[in-house]
């Protein structure tokens, strides 16, 4: 079994889940989705010990993304995701965050885009890439086979699923992402999102309203 931590910090008056996902036994490990909030990301990081060896984006929206290019600069660490799709997004992140009160959000150039059937190394531990848009055009999620959990963005919540009014979005193909990929890994599958708690693929299936 793989030693991989989870801990999970809100950040932007969103309250997006910005996660820490580290290896126990290395103690390396990524960000996903350092939205802002810059010192809770680092305190957490600090009081877990961990190494940050990269930072991922699920996609460009500015609750996700908007403390990344800080926070890589000052790591020292690379940006991995979202797909290309959504350059326009991570190019607009400071006029984004202004609109919302957010000061200091920098633009993002990702050091590696990320496409269906790539994969993402998380504290060593192997994670597919999926391409979900319709939330964002270029949002992705990250897939463990072997410890049976999604990393899905903005892409499903439990009992809802993501808003598609924001630029580039389109309800049915983000309806087509989740039929299509996200119900086929199995009803087993947990899922960690990025806004409230997360849940199992099955329950989703079986209660979603808007997957009906
Ligand atoms: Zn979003
Ligand atoms: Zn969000």
């Amino acid at each position: 079994m793989p030693h991989l931590k989870i801990g999970i910090i809100p950040v932007t008056l969103f309250e997006q889940n910005c996660s820490l996902v580290w290896n126990e036994e290395t103690m390396k490990g990524v960000v996903i989705d350092p939205g802002g909030d810059l010192p809770r990301i680092r305190d957490a990081i600090t009081k877990a010990g961990v190494t940050v060896e990269k930072i991922l984006l699920t996609h460009g929206h500015i609750d996700h993304a908007g403390g990344a290019a800080e926070l890589a600069a000052e790591l020292g660490v690379p940006v991995e995701g979202p797909h290309q799709a959504d350059a326009f997004l991570l190019e607009r992140l400071p006029e984004s965050g202004k609109s919302y009160g957010m000061a200091g959000a920098r633009p993002v150039t990702p050091n590696r885009w990320l496409d269906e059937g790539d994969t993402v190394s998380m504290g060593g531990e192997s994670f597919d890439v999926l391409h979900c848009p319709g939330h964002s055009p270029g949002s992705v999620v990250f897939v463990s086979p072997e410890l049976k959990l999604a990393i899905v963005g903005d892409v499903l919540f439990r009992g809802s699923v993501g808003r598609s009014d924001i630029a580039g979005g389109d309800h049915a193909t983000l309806i087509a992402s989740i039929k299509t990929k996200l119900l086929p890994l199995g009803d087993d599958f947990a899922f960690l999102c990025g806004h409230g708690p997360g849940g199992n693929i099955g329950e989703e299936r079986r209660t979603n309203p808007f997957l009906r």
